[in-house]
């Protein structure tokens, strides 16, 4: 339902909670949220209220300076701290907003592949796709980009891997999603009004687009795979 991401300066965590806060006007019934560090990637999610989250991150703090979080609206699978995003497979953790429509035929195939799902969402078989990719060797962008050529539905995606602490890559196809720009730090969200209080510059993706977020800056491809310019927009500060 809601979607953040940081590549920041400074710990993600708090960062990540403060911008899913923002986003709860949407509705929500778990949260999580995923960073990467020195010891690997690691997650922490709760069912129901944000303040859950926070709760758990105090006793169960969880280092690093760049993350994604996630507020989920049920759609697949019942709200439970399993069924929570963000989801991971091995080296990838993905959040999600949206339906994957071939999930099960994708499932399906998973599973003949010795990586049948833990989870009841249609969001687990992305991530066991990209780290399905990433296994048979290919880049974290290339895999990102194989996994997404298989998906139907209407989605946003965001991904992050372990061993890779400046790279987020971002995909829309029919759930809105945007980059924001910082001093040496960079954003994503799934509106605007995640991304105010921390920068006033910010980028829609277009659909079909995916974008290679770093420190320092990001680059955006259409749906051919085509590296294309997007416009960037100043919004109001706190909007
Ligand atoms: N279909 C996904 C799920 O049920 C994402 C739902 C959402 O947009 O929050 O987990």
């Amino acid at each position: 339902c809601g979607i953040v991401g940081v590549l920041g300066d400074h710990e993600a965590s708090p960062l990540l909670v403060e911008a899913l806060g923002r986003l709860e006007y949407r509705g929500y019934d778990s949260a999580g949220i995923a960073t990467v560090n020195d010891g690997g990637l690691a997650r922490r999610r709760a069912v129901g209220k944000l303040v859950n989250l926070s709760d758990l991150l105090v006793h169960e703090p969880l280092p690093g300076k760049a993350g994604i979080g996630h507020t989920r609206w049920a759609t697949h699978g019942a709200p439970s701290v399993a069924n929570a995003h963000p989801h991971q497979a091995g080296r990838v953790a993905v959040v999600h907003n949206g339906i994957i429509e071939n999930y099960r035929a994708l499932r399906a195939e998973l599973a003949g592949l010795g990586q049948p799902p833990r989870t009841d969402t249609d969001t687990e078989t992305v991530a066991l796709l990209a780290q399905h990719y990433l296994e048979t060797g290919l880049s974290p962008r290339e895999a990102a980009r194989q996994t997404l050529a298989r998906l139907e539905g209407a989605f946003a995606l965001l991904f992050l891997f372990d061993g890779e602490d400046d790279l987020l890559i971002a995909a829309r196809r029919g759930s809105p999603l945007a980059v924001g720009y910082g001093e040496g730090e960079m954003f994503v969200g799934s509106d605007a009004i995640a991304l105010a209080p921390l920068t006033t510059r910010i980028t829609y993706l277009d659909e079909g687009d995916m974008a290679i977020v770093t420190r320092a800056g990001a680059t955006f491809f259409d749906e051919d795979g085509h590296q294309v310019g997007r416009e960037v927009k100043t919004i109001e500060p706190g909007a």
